[in-house]
């Protein structure tokens, strides 16, 4: 809307689509470098999702007239819905989002034409002095403002029981948010008045959002030391809020367990260091064998788990058959306990296979039936996958 009411009152020129071309390049690499981080801060905390691709919206209110700002950020939303969501979102709920932040970038526009009535080409030029910086905070607050009033009321309206802590999202997100807006101002500066510094500045956005958020994920998200993978108590968080969205979605979500065969031999023969370094490898090989925004776990000792969103019923089958093949191929390369280096080979694993919702419509069963899969697995000679039943409904009191 914004961009066809806008589109005929502001005239583009060539720089204009110089800076918007620059400006939607530094934010799809951005967004490229983080979102695997983001699809697992999304995944893990479920509260609302801090954008700090507000530091290109904020550099363009800057830079850009309002069709091209509002461009950038469906190419931005639109992005992200692929590569971030995998198209596994409310796309209502993402349309909303893109809207907030059309009327907060318009917002802040209106606040730029108030304090220099005069200007009609990119406001950053115009950015000088005491009043220029007045002007920017103004701009920025209002943008802020807009778009956060607007995605809480949102929330508090559909989730009015909903402690307020959660809707709020943590105070700081405010904080990330602040420094998004200070980093768009200092691009939008830097950018007009020396392009060729324009690397630098994605560097430095890039490094302080892995920078920041990477140890606070590791944290909350319990990584297991040995593997890397996640622990099991996150994977079953996680797990339990993908079903729910599934349910939403009306989308299946699969779950692998994996079991090593006769890891105890592995010890006896090699020492338990080579034995932790097979585990490492087969975690990595889990890892690879699997979809970048499937969740692997360390379930306990050899034991793993993948939540797999998206994967039905036929499909879990050959992923599974896949992930088996992969650790029957592998070789690792370690020491044994007397310090000789050799290289394990053989490896195979027993896997359960099951689905969200054909298996059973709740984690527990869900889990209780693959495990039980896996227990058939083994049972039946080992290095084979073995699909779980169906698990009926429990019965309520009231059935
Ligand atoms: P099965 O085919 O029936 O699964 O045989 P298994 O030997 O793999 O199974 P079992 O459950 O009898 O033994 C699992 C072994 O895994 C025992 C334990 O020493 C080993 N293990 C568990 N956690 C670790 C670990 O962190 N490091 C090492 N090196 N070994 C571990
Ligand atoms: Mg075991
Ligand atoms: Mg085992």
């Amino acid at each position: 809307m914004a961009f066809v009411t806008t589109a005929g009152l502001e005239p583009v020129t060539r720089w204009d689509w110089a800076w918007f071309g620059l400006l939607a390049g530094a934010a799809m690499i951005h967004l490229e470098a983080s979102r695997g981080i983001e699809r697992l801060r999304e995944l893990g905390e479920g509260t609302p999702y801090t954008h700090m691709q507000s530091t290109w919206f904020f550099a363009a209110v800057l830079m850009l007239p309002l069709p091209l700002q509002t461009a950038l950020i469906v190419i931005s939303f639109t992005h992200e819905w692929f590569r971030v969501f995998h198209c596994r979102a409310i796309a209502h709920r993402k349309v909303f989002s893109a809207s907030t932040v059309v009327l907060a970038v318009a917002a802040a526009t209106l606040v730029l034409h108030a304090f220099y009535p005069d200007v009609d080409g990119p406001f950053v030029a115009a950015l000088t002095g005491p009043y220029g910086t007045v002007a920017v905070l103004a701009a920025g607050l209002v943008y802020r403002a807009v778009n956060y009033l607007l995605v809480i009321g949102a929330i508090i309206a559909t989730h009015p029981d909903q402690p307020a802590r959660i809707s709020l999202g943590p105070p700081s997100d405010q904080l990330i948010i602040a420094a998004a807006i200070g980093l768009g101002y200092g691009i939008a500066v830097f950018a007009v008045d020396r392009p060729w510094s324009m690397p630098i500045l994605l560097i430095t956005v890039l490094a302080l959002h892995l920078g920041l958020l990477l140890p606070q994920l590791r944290e909350a998200s319990r990584t297991d030391a040995k593997t890397g993978l996640v622990d099991a108590a996150w994977w079953t968080g996680t797990a339990e809020r993908e079903l729910e969205r599934a349910g939403r979605l009306d989308s299946p979500v699969g779950v692998l367990m994996l079991d090593l065969d006769h890891f105890k031999h592995i010890n006896d023969q090699y020492g338990h260091l080579a034995g932790d370094a097979v585990l490492r490898a087969v975690a990595d090989t889990l890892h690879h064998s699997v979809r970048s925004y499937d969740l692997v776990g360390r379930w306990g000792g050899e034991e793993f788990v993948i939540l797999l969103p998206g994967i039905d019923a036929p499909e879990i089958a050959d992923t599974a058959e896949r992930v088996r093949a992969a650790v029957s191929v592998l070789r690792v390369a370690t020491t044994d306990r007397t310090g000789t280096r050799v290289t394990i080979t053989g490896l195979t694993a027993s896997l359960g296979a099951g689905t969200y919702p054909a298996t059973a419509t709740e984690l527990s069963p869900l889990l209780l039936a693959v495990d039980d899969a896996l227990y058939r697995a083994k049972h039946g000679g080992r290095d084979q996958v073995q699909q779980a039943g169906t698990v009926p409904p429990a019965r309520t009191p009231t059935d």
